[in-house]
C-alpha cells in the first residue's frame, strides 16, 4: 500500500512511509478512514465486533480511489460516423461546418429529457466506478442555452447523491461553443448576463470553464467570462492550447485559475508562468489517443517540476471513462513513472477538483474511505491493464463494492 503526502504541488509528491508491508489493516467507519495499523492488532480489537465487516484484500495491493478531474459526462446522441471524416483529413472545424461536431451533440442533448440524461449518466458512472473512479469533475456545456445547461447541472447533482456512484464536482461550461441560433457576440452577452446568474441562482456548479481557443472563445472573451464567473463566486477552470498556443496559458496564469487543461502546445515559458501562479496543468491523454495526435512532451514537464493531473476528457469523440487506460498510455507510451501517474490521478487531481466532504485521493486516517483493491500484489499493476479493470473491488465512500 502506498501512502502519499498531500503537501507540495509538484508532479512528484513526497512519500511518507512509502510502503506499508503486508499485514497492515484499515478501520473504516461511515465514509471515513479511522485507523491504519497492524492487521493482527486491529483484528484483535475489532474482529469480534459485529458492527465491523472484515474485508480480506487477499494480498492485493491497494491504491486511493481515482479522481477523474476533467470529464464531459452528460450528453446525448452518437457521432461515431465522424471517425470516417477525421480519417479523410477533415479538421474539428471542418466537421463542425459539415453539421457534425459539438452542434449535433447539442441538438441531441437539448431534445433529451432529464430522465434520459440521468439514465445515460448512470450507465457511464457505473463504468467509471468499475475502473476505480470514486470522484469525478463533470462539466455541462452540451446545452448552450440556459434551460439545458441548468438541466445538465441538476442531473449531475442527482447522480452525485446516489451512494452507488462516484461523487461529482459540477462545472458550468456554457462557454464550450456558440449555438447555431445566435451570433457569437450575442451568445457571450447571454452567457454573462443570463446563463451565469441563473447558474449561480441554481447553486449546483462550483466552477466555470471556458474553451479558450482561436475560433471558439478568444483570450479577451475568455477573460470577460471568467472574471464575471469569479465575481459571481465560482472557481475557474480553462481549456487551453489544444490546437495551438494562443495565449490561454498566460491568461490562466494571470487569473490564477485552478487548472488549465489540454495544454499540448503550451510553451515552456508559459508552463513555468502557470506553475509560478499555482495553476495546475491537466493533461488528457485520451484526446491525442482518439485523434491520432502526438503526445505531450512529458520529459520537459518532469524536468521543470510542472504540477499536473491526468484525466479522461470523456466526450463524444473520446469515449473512455477508464483512468487505468489513461495510466497505461502514460506509462507504456510516454515513459512516465507509475508513481507520477498515480499522483496525477489522486492527490493532484484532488487539488484541482474541489470537494465538500473531506480529503480525497489519499489513504490516511481521517480521509474519505475511497480505496481500490488491486487484483495483484503490486500497486504498479493499475497502469498495466488497459483492456479491463485492474481492480478486484472498490471501497466507495466507505461502501465495499466488488467488480
Ligand atoms: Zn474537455
Amino acid at each position: 500500500m502506498v501512502h502519499f503526502s498531500t503537501s507540495g504541488t509538484t508532479s512528484r509528491p513526497s512519500i511518507e512511509n512509502s510502503v506499508y508491508p503486508v499485514g497492515k489493516g484499515i478501520i473504516i467507519e461511515g465514509d471515513k478512514i479511522i485507523t491504519i495499523g497492524d492487521s493482527e492488532d486491529l483484528e484483535f480489537e475489532y474482529g469480534n465486533d459485529s458492527d465491523h465487516l472484515v474485508i480480506d484484500a487477499e494480498g492485493g495491493a491497494i491504491i486511493p480511489g481515482l479522481i477523474d478531474c476533467h470529464s464531459h459526462l452528460l450528453w446525448s446522441g452518437d457521432r461515431s460516423q465522424e471517425v470516417r471524416w477525421r480519417l479523410e483529413g477533415k479538421t474539428y472545424r471542418d466537421i463542425s461546418t459539415m453539421g457534425g461536431g459539438i452542434q449535433s451533440t447539442v441538438d441531441a442533448t437539448r431534445s433529451s429529457s432529464k430522465g434520459e440524461l440521468h439514465k445515460e449518466g448512470y450507465v457511464r458512472l457505473r463504468a467509471a466506478l468499475r475502473s476505480g473512479t470514486t470522484h469525478m469533475e463533470v462539466k455541462s456545456g452540451y446545452g448552450l442555452d440556459t434551460k439545458t445547461e441548468l438541466d445538465l447541472l441538476e442531473v449531475s447533482s442527482i447522480l452525485s447523491s446516489d451512494e452507488n456512484l462516484p461523487t461529482l464536482d459540477p462545472t458550468w461550461m456554457g462557454a464550450h461553443d456558440t449555438p447555431k441560433e445566435m451570433t457569437h457576440e450575442a451568445y457571450i452577452d447571454s452567457l454573462i448576463h443570463e446563463q451565469l446568474p441563473a447558474i449561480v441562482d441554481q447553486g449546483i456548479a462550483r466552477s466555470a470553464d471556458v474553451f479558450c481557443e482561436p475560433g471558439w472563445f478568444s483570450v479577451e472573451e475568455s477573460e470577460d467570462i471568467l472574471k464575471a464567473s469569479r465575481t459571481a463566486g465560482l472557481n475557474l477552470r480553462m481549456h487551453i492550447d489544444e490546437f495551438e498556443e494562443s495565449g490561454g496559458g498566460q491568461l490562466a496564469a494571470e487569473l490564477k485559475v485552478q487548472t488549465a487543461d489540454h495544454a499540448y502546445h503550451t510553451s515552456l515559458d508559459t508552463r513555468l508562468n502557470m506553475k509560478e501562479a499555482g495553476v495546475m496543468t491537466g493533461f488528457l491523454p485520451g484526446t491525442p489517443y482518439a485523434m491520432g495526435d502526438p503526445w505531450p512532451n512529458m520529459s520537459e514537464v518532469h524536468e521543470y517540476g510542472i504540477p499536473y493531473t491526468l484525466a479522461t476528457d470523456f466526450n463524444p469523440n473520446c469515449q473512455t471513462l477508464s483512468l487505468p487506460f489513461m495510466a497505461s498510455l502514460m506509462v507504456q507510451r510516454c515513459r512516465v513513472q507509475p508513481l507520477d501517474v498515480l499522483a496525477a490521478m489522486t492527490v493532484n487531481a484532488a487539488k484541482s477538483s474541489p470537494h465538500t466532504n473531506g480529503d480525497h485521493g489519499i489513504i490516511q486516517e481521517g480521509a474519505i474511505a475511497n480505496i481500490n483493491i488491486l487484483d495483484s500484489p503490486n500497486w504498479e499493476s493499475f497502469s498495466l491493464k488497459p483492456s479491463h479493470t485492474p481492480f478486484r473491488a472498490t471501497i466507495l465512500n466507505g461502501k465495499f463494492m466488488t467488480h
